[in-house]
């Protein structure tokens, strides 16, 4: 595994760093802990102070953060700047809510006095994923800079530059040396992390994969773990759903990103009565995206992160349609360098279809055909993922009646997915376990120190 900025769009490798080594570590591990010791008495709201010069930080550094996602794993410049933007509100919110979310809580006790505080645990090792390189770093990092647990950061290997670039930014802010370490590590050391006493709980953002490894480390040393993970998100029509506002949210739920976003709606159920239109319309709309160069304000989709991206992905539409799946639209070959895939299009995927609950980590959309809203849900659940959905009804009270029985962590009215700093982010199943954003994010790697007088 080489740490290395490749940019997509050319294929050109642009920077490559050297892995870090054990000592790297053991200096890294040294400064955290030394940093959670002394800021353990700290006055939240000096952390607060910090946090609120990290997110002017973020803002003043836009151009060049945004930048060098884009370099690192190709996502359209416009996109990186509203990462960019994200991240500092979320720090900004942590900022304005962390003492608050500190507080002590009173708890209701027949037998006396009860409260509990909330206090840091120690050193969190953060593993996390190329397909937003600052936002899935900065809702674990603001959170715990808050409580005063330090972080430990582990990237994707492809997003090495971005990772960087964003630990510079927030230790000039003013953050101390240690409250945000990157380290080019492999994954040997980022288990010999997780055993480090020093280390109190993991994170993962990424595959089911990544997450079972790290979080069978977890176990083994009896660390807290958090995950999240992977998902293949409903997108559910119901017959009373508004036109104009499907034409409008549909194509985006699914191309953000070039597609490459855990909470992307990847299946789009439909009634048999909506379903004809809603093909026609998202085929328009596919074949109306321009794709091309990220850096152009113009384009709607950018070159997938990496060359095995696309592989993946590939191989994945060839066996879909090898299985009897319709293709409707795309899966051509873009005539330009870079990583593309063409949006396309699925039908007709039947539950013996290998890709049936497989999630497609890019522009593909799989629609289905149903004839009653209890097939729509029906459907939706049959998925060993849990993490999001969106509900389509003219009728607010009946859609989210409708997403009171779907099993996931989120479900969004009439809208496409989102991720804003006040609302938590997390799923169930093979999605993952554990909440980032909001105060319930910040509650993850707290310790919840009981004090009772009876
Ligand atoms: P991945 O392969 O699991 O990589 C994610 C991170 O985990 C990378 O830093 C990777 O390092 C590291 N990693 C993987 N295996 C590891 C191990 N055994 N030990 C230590 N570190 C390990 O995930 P990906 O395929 O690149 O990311 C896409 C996936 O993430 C999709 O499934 C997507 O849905 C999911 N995702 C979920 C959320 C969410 O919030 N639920 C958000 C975004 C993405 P290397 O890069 O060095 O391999």
């Amino acid at each position: 595994m080489a740490y290395q900025t490749i940019y997509p769009y050319t294929g050109e490798l642009l920077q490559k760093y050297d892995d870090a080594t054990e000592a790297d570590l053991e200096a890294a591990l040294s400064t955290a802990n030394h940093l959670y010791q002394t800021r353990r008495k700290q006055p939240v709201s000096e952390r607060a102070q910090i946090l609120h010069q990290i997110a002017k930080a973020l803002t003043n550094h836009e151009d060049e953060l945004a930048k060098a996602m884009t370099y690192d794993m190709g996502k359209l410049l416009t996109e990186s700047k509203g990462e960019v933007e994200l991240c500092a509100s979320i720090v900004e919110y942590y900022a304005q809510h962390g003492e608050e979310f500190m507080q002590p809580v009173p708890l209701d006790s027949q037998s006396g006095k009860a409260y509990y505080l909330k206090q840091a645990t120690g050193v969190i090792v953060a593993v996390e994923p190329w397909n937003f390189p600052l936002y899935q770093v900065i809702r674990v990092f603001a959170p715990n800079f808050i409580v005063g647990n330090p972080i430990i950061l582990k990237h994707a290997s492809i997003c090495p530059t971005s990772a960087q670039k964003l630990a510079d930014v927030v230790l000039e802010a003013g953050a101390p040396k240690g409250a945000l370490t990157n380290l080019f590590i492999n994954y040997d050391l980022v288990a010999k992390a997780i055993h480090d006493p020093r280390v109190t709980g993991v994170c993962l953002t990424g595959s089911e994969r990544g997450g079972a490894s790290v979080a069978k480390e977890a176990g083994d040393a009896l660390k807290k773990s958090t995950l999240e993970l992977g998902g293949n998100d409903a997108f559910i029509v119901l017959s009373d759903a508004d036109d104009a506002q499907l034409k409008k949210i549909a194509p985006n739920a699914r191309l953000y990103n070039a597609g490459q976003v855990c909470t992307s709606s990847k299946r789009f159920i439909v009634m048999a009565d909506k379903y004809d239109n809603f093909v026609a319309m998202l085929k328009e709309a596919f074949a109306k995206a321009k794709i091309g160069d990220p850096m152009d304000p113009e384009t709607v989709i950018a070159p997938l992160s990496s060359q095995s991206a696309q592989e993946k992905l590939q191989k994945q539409v060839d066996t879909a349609i090898e299985h009897g799946a319709k293709l409707v639209y795309g899966n051509e070959s873009i005539n330009s360098t870079g990583f593309f895939f063409q949006p396309t299009i699925l039908t007709d995927i039947n539950k013996d279809n290998p890709i049936y609950n497989q999630e497609m980590f890019g522009p593909v959309a799989t629609v289905y055909k149903v004839n009653s809203e209890q097939e729509a849900i029906d459907l939706a659940n049959d998925s060993s993922y849990g993490l999001g959905n969106t509900i389509f009804s003219s009728n607010v009270e009946h859609a989210k009646a409708v997403a009171a029985k779907i099993e996931t962590g989120m479900s969004f009215i009439n809208s496409g997915w989102a991720s804003l700093p006040e609302l938590p982010f997390g799923g169930v199943k093979n999605s993952g376990y554990g909440r980032e954003l909001s105060s319930l994010g910040l509650n993850a790697f707290v310790n919840e120190h009981l004090v009772f007088e009876p």
